[in-house]
């Protein structure tokens, strides 16, 4: 196997997950070398070079399907849910992190439901950011692309889709 991929990668699938230990796109779905194409930040955050690598991948690989993979007890999310209600910022680049998430915090929710909640509704925002970009777009549109969100529970260790 590793030899017959030192000529080249297809990926069947680009995982847009946490950085969380606990949480290897590659483990959670028993895949090997060459399966999955794996962008990882913190809370799955957007930036510039999540994008591009995920553009990498959907537009050079041709990876027909990308999913954003949540996480029960994700430590991000329940940082910027924290910062939001204290109003006292994170340390370093972390505040970066807390901000891309606030916008998507569950107000609808307190306590730990609203950070569970949240978790959520993180993936359908950057799934929503994800399906929004044009050179994206195009794909799903003609077909060749699908974007999906979906959620790991630490718990059972199963992932289901997050509508
Ligand atoms: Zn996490």
């Amino acid at each position: 196997m590793r030899q017959s991929l030192t000529s080249g990668q297809h990926p069947f699938a680009l995982v847009l997950g946490c950085i969380d230990s606990r949480v290897p796109p590659e483990l959670v779905f028993d895949q090997g070398l060459g399966d999955l194409m794996t962008v990882r930040s913190a809370g799955e955050v957007l930036d510039e070079a999540v994008l591009g690598s995920v553009a990498y991948g959907v537009l050079e690989l041709d990876i027909p399907l990308v999913m954003v993979l949540g996480h029960q007890s994700c430590g991000a999310v329940k940082a910027a849910v924290e910062s939001d209600l204290s109003g006292e910022r994170l340390p370093a680049h972390i505040q970066y992190i807390a901000d891309r998430i606030a916008p998507n915090i569950d107000r609808t929710q307190e306590g730990d439901a609203r950070i569970d909640a949240t978790i959520d509704a993180n993936v359908r925002a950057i799934r929503a950011q994800l399906a929004a970009e044009p050179d994206l777009a195009a794909k799903v549109t003609s077909g060749q692309l699908a974007i999906v969100g979906a959620r790991y529970e630490l718990t059972t260790q199963r992932v289901h889709r997050v509508g």
